[in-house]
């Protein structure tokens, strides 16, 4: 690790003004930092920040701080009873030591868990742009079949920031130029050519909050993930569903994807599949497929197209069951 200076930021306007790299509960952060992957020149703590609070919005939305952490967040009692995908989304991620730190900002802003990103004596166009990507030809087992480019194919790792894509969430936040509200669907960015840009932030800009809207009456949603082993272990292909059923059609469905695209990856083409029809097993099959429909598997990585869509298949049961 290279030496770096510290600071404390005691207020959001003392943050965004610190033009340092902030710190949360430092979970990628520091990691990064130990495999010199990340070697910032000033590490701004935001610990202190006033942004820990989880608020109910006028209309029935839900405001929660980018410094609440991953646990609180996920044992909320708004959150499990109105917001159930999002609670079991946490749940399967990490530990709970690492849920006790991480952030609901930290988390969205999870760097890749790609071997080759972490390890600086390989390719990596995310890590060092124009350098190439050893993913491409090297192992890829769980690198993405959605979203990529010929400079990059590593997935995002939240399973949070899944299933507020389909929950619809957006991201305030304050930079030097002011207040922004984005929609999580327009905040992460496919790598292109410039894989090491992830979301359109720019330096300085410091995620303050994120809201959710009030969930329209009779809504049901779960998060399913697949993954190696049970605990403590990245999607290798996840589903997020929040559906509203009435008179056994479907009225409304979102649907997202973990551990198969390059950014945590709404699908507008399984909701369409959806839209208006019986909820039944060959209606989710189809929606599935059409999920995937534009899926590019690599050399080690096509288990993952079929993977996702019984992950869509069983979300979408397990929803429309309780509906
Ligand atoms: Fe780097 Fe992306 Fe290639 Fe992984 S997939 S080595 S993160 S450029």
């Amino acid at each position: 690790m290279e030496t770096f200076r510290y600071s404390q930021a005691r207020t959001v306007e003392g943050a965004v003004r610190s033009s340092g790299t902030f710190i949360a509960g430092g979970t990628t952060l520091v990691d990064l930092m130990k495999l010199d992957v990340m070697k910032p020149q000033t590490v701004v703590d935001i610990n202190a920040l006033p942004l820990d609070r989880i608020e109910p919005l006028p209309g029935g939305g839900l405001r929660i701080g980018a410094m609440v952490r991953n646990s609180d967040l996920a044992n909320n009692d708004a959150v499990r009873q109105k917001y159930a995908v999002l609670s079991e989304a946490l749940l399967s991620g990490a530990s709970p030591q690492l849920r006790n730190m991480a952030t609901t900002g930290g988390n969205l802003l999870q760097r890749t868990r790609c071997y080759y990103f972490r390890d600086i004596n390989y390719p990596c166009n995310k890590r060092k742009p124009g350098s190439g990507c050893a993913a491409l030809d090297g192992y890829n087992r769980i690198h993405a079949v959605l979203g990529g480019s010929e400079h990059c194919v590593a997935t995002h790792p939240s399973d949070m920031a899944v299933a507020m894509m389909a929950l619809e969430a957006t991201v305030h936040t304050r930079g030097a130029k002011g207040e922004r509200s984005i929609a999580l669907d327009e905040f992460y960015l496919v790598p292109g050519s410039t894989p090491d840009r992830e979301n359109v932030l720019v330096p300085g800009e410091l995620i303050t909050h994120v809201s959710l809207p009030a969930p329209a009456s009779g809504t049901r949603s779960h998060y399913l993930k697949l993954r190696d082993r049970a605990q403590y272990e990245f999607a290798l292909a996840s589903a997020a569903a929040v559906v509203e059923v009435s008179g056994g059609k479907i009225q409304r469905a979102r649907i997202a994807l973990g551990g198969v695209g390059t950014k945590p990856w709404r699908s507008r083409e399984a909701e369409q599949a959806l839209q208006g029809q019986e909820a039944n097993g060959s209606v989710f099959r189809k929606a599935a497929d059409a999920a995937m429909d534009g899926a590019k598997p690599l050399a080690n990585n096509g288990f993952k197209i079929e993977l996702a869509k019984r992950a869509i298949v069983r979300a979408l049961e397990v929803t429309t069951q309780t509906a």
